[in-house]
């Protein structure tokens, strides 16, 4: 089992690193931003409270967070049996925190954690050339500076708090789609014969 964390700011190319993991390794792709984007566009009343926050560039209250990762995981057993990718989770300290009791509790744990390091330049390039292709609400301008300094202030400390789990893996994610792929590859091979 390989449960691998795929961290890196907004625009960093999580998701499309992620979508590469899963035909690799057979894994699981949980993303938290995704999950939430589908109830919005569903009208549920989770959706309806996600896009109080996402609209603004914000994070989601931990408790509501660890909530619904946990009901993803705990509705998709089959599915997570060979392993997770986390895309977009944990954003906090407290959700790394959580999200280490959950798989606990599940008898598992995470192994690796990729961060993608992109040079700040280049990160609103990449999300405003994203929403023009994809319409993502959330990839204009204003939200994108918010969504930036929510990494600085919120979720950059994890790459710290992984670092001292000696769990972090450091890939240079300014190159092109492959090669970052390659790189990330060889790391999670090593893991896989240990
Ligand atoms: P993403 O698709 O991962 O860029 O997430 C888009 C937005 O969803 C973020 O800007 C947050 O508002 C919200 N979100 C996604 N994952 C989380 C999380 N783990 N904690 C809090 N908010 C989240």
């Amino acid at each position: 089992m390989l449960n691998v964390i795929v961290f890196g700011a907004p625009g960093s190319g999580k998701g499309t690193q992620s979508e590469k993991l899963i035909n690799q390794y057979g894994l699981h792709h949980i993303s938290t931003g995704e999950v939430l984007r589908e109830h919005i566009s569903k009208g549920t009343e989770l959706g309806k409270v996600a896009d109080s926050y996402i609209s603004k560039g914000q994070l989601i209250p931990d408790e509501l967070m660890v909530k619904v990762l946990a009901d993803v995981l705990d509705n998709n057993p089959g599915k997570t049996a060979n392993g997770v990718i986390f895309d977009g989770f944990p954003r906090t300290i407290p959700q790394a925190k959580a999200l280490k009791q959950m798989l606990a509790e599940r008898h598992t744990r995470v192994n690796a954690v990729i961060g993608l390091e992109v040079d700040e330049d280049d990160l609103i390039g990449r999300m405003l050339r994203r929403g023009a292709e994809s319409g993502r609400a959330d990839d204009n301008i204003d939200t994108i500076k918010k969504r930036l300094d929510v990494y600085h202030n919120q979720t950059s400390p994890l790459r710290e708090y992984y670092l001292q789990e000696g769990k972090y893996i450091a890939v240079d994610g300014n190159r092109g789609i492959d090669e970052i792929f390659s790189d990330i590859k060889s790391h999670l091979d090593k893991k896989l014969v240990k």
